[in-house]
């Protein structure tokens, strides 16, 4: 079954368009950020998929204004019990109070520590395991960078982590330089490989075109698979 992937501007939707071997047309709005899938059968045109895109576009409006709308997670109290995740991984916080300045130990498969000051509030409990992210995040950034630079034949002068809600990074071609998500340090290693590469691969090729689709394809040939895990679930 051969299936071909590409991107239309539909009313100012950005509508991923996916031909193959299939009879019916589907399309769906998916999670996090609404993103518009179509599929068709091989062989239709364009018009046609604009077409089924205006005739659906006040139901789709309405699937993307749902997703817009409904916060992405549920807000955290760094509590005892409360589940929180890291490297792909669900961990149950154990919160321990004392004279410390503030860290986080994963201390068994699926428990994590969290040391803190009796007179920590929420905010400094954020900020706890924000720093904790941030230092694990660099870490796995590190080896995926050296090791995808190596391989892909190019440089970054530099990575910057930050808190972004809406992308999980992105790359200033002309500066050389990569931000990445804070969010990523709760996805998996391979969800964090999949992003350096790319954007690691935006400095050969800047556009999503079919030269960089054929460069992911070489580097990673189960991107899509890893792009869908990280971009379909809702934590
Ligand atoms: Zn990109």
């Amino acid at each position: 079954m051969t299936t071909e992937e590409g991107k239309l501007l539909i009313s100012g939707l950005e509508i991923q368009a996916v031909r193959k071997d299939i009879k019916n047309i589907h399309v769906g709005v998916y999670p996090p950020n609404g993103r518009v899938r179509i599929a068709v059968p091989t062989g239709t045109t364009d018009e046609k998929i604009k077409l089924v895109i205006i005739s659906k576009y006040k139901w789709i409006r309405k699937q993307r204004e749902k997703f817009l709308n409904q916060k992405r997670e549920t807000p955290r109290e760094y509590v005892t019990g409360e589940s929180h995740y890291f490297m792909g991984q669900r961990y149950i916080l154990n919160v321990i109070t004392g004279s410390y300045r503030g860290r986080i130990e994963i201390t068994g498969r699926k428990r994590m520590a969290m040391y803190v000051s009796p007179h920590a509030n929420i905010e400094d409990r954020k900020i706890v395991m924000e720093r904790f992210y941030r230092a694990c995040l660099s870490k796995e950034l590190d080896k995926a960078v050296s090791k995808w630079e190596e391989r892909l034949g190019v440089q970054a002068n530099e990575i910057r982590i930050r808190k972004m809600k809406t992308k999980w990074g992105s790359a200033n071609i002309k500066n050389k330089r990569i931000w990445i998500s804070l969010e990523l340090a709760k996805k998996s290693p391979s969800c964090i490989e999949y992003v350096v590469v790319h954007e690691l691969t935006h400095f050969i090729e800047r556009k999503h075109d079919d030269k960089f689709k054929s460069i992911m394809d070489s580097a990673l040939p189960n991107w899509r698979l890893v792009r869908d895990e990280l971009n379909d679930f809702i934590y």
